[in-house]
């Protein structure tokens, strides 16, 4: 995916979530790896929660790259929910299954499904509340 469709996707699921902070940026991983001192890895993306910056391989599918995008925001707007909640709030927001069945292996390790977390509806409403409450 050429890096400003990612940028595109990115704005869109910012502004679902009601983040309107500018500060609250994507980046490539090389400039990532720059401003925050954390190479990306085998991983699919990162976020960094002080710098408010996130980032994405963009060599993925197209529905992986989406559903990347919301899991990293979902770490800036819920810093102290576990990593199956992530997990399953990216899978609220767009549900694909993946080689993890529904969501992904932290979601699988501690025995969680997204059921056991709100709807869509009500995720997006936290998601805003958290935006407003973290400036984001
Ligand atoms: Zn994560």
């Amino acid at each position: 995916m050429k890096w400003n469709r990612v940028e595109r996707e990115f704005e869109y699921y910012k502004a679902l979530f009601g983040m309107n902070n500018m500060d609250v940026r994507i980046v490539r991983p090389k400039d990532f790896k720059d401003i925050t001192g954390f190479a990306l890895g085998s991983a699919h993306g990162k976020a960094d929660r002080k710098k408010r910056v996130i980032t994405v391989k963009r060599n993925r599918t197209f529905l992986q790259i989406r559903k990347t995008i919301v899991h990293e925001l979902a770490h800036l707007l819920f810093p102290t929910k576990p990593h199956w909640w992530i997990e399953c709030f990216a899978y609220r927001i767009i549900p694909v299954k993946n080689k993890y069945g529904e969501v992904g292996r932290y979601t699988e390790r501690y025995d969680h499904s997204p059921r056991d977390i709100p709807s869509k509806k009500k995720c997006i409403e936290l998601a805003k509340k958290a935006a407003k409450r973290l400036k984001l």
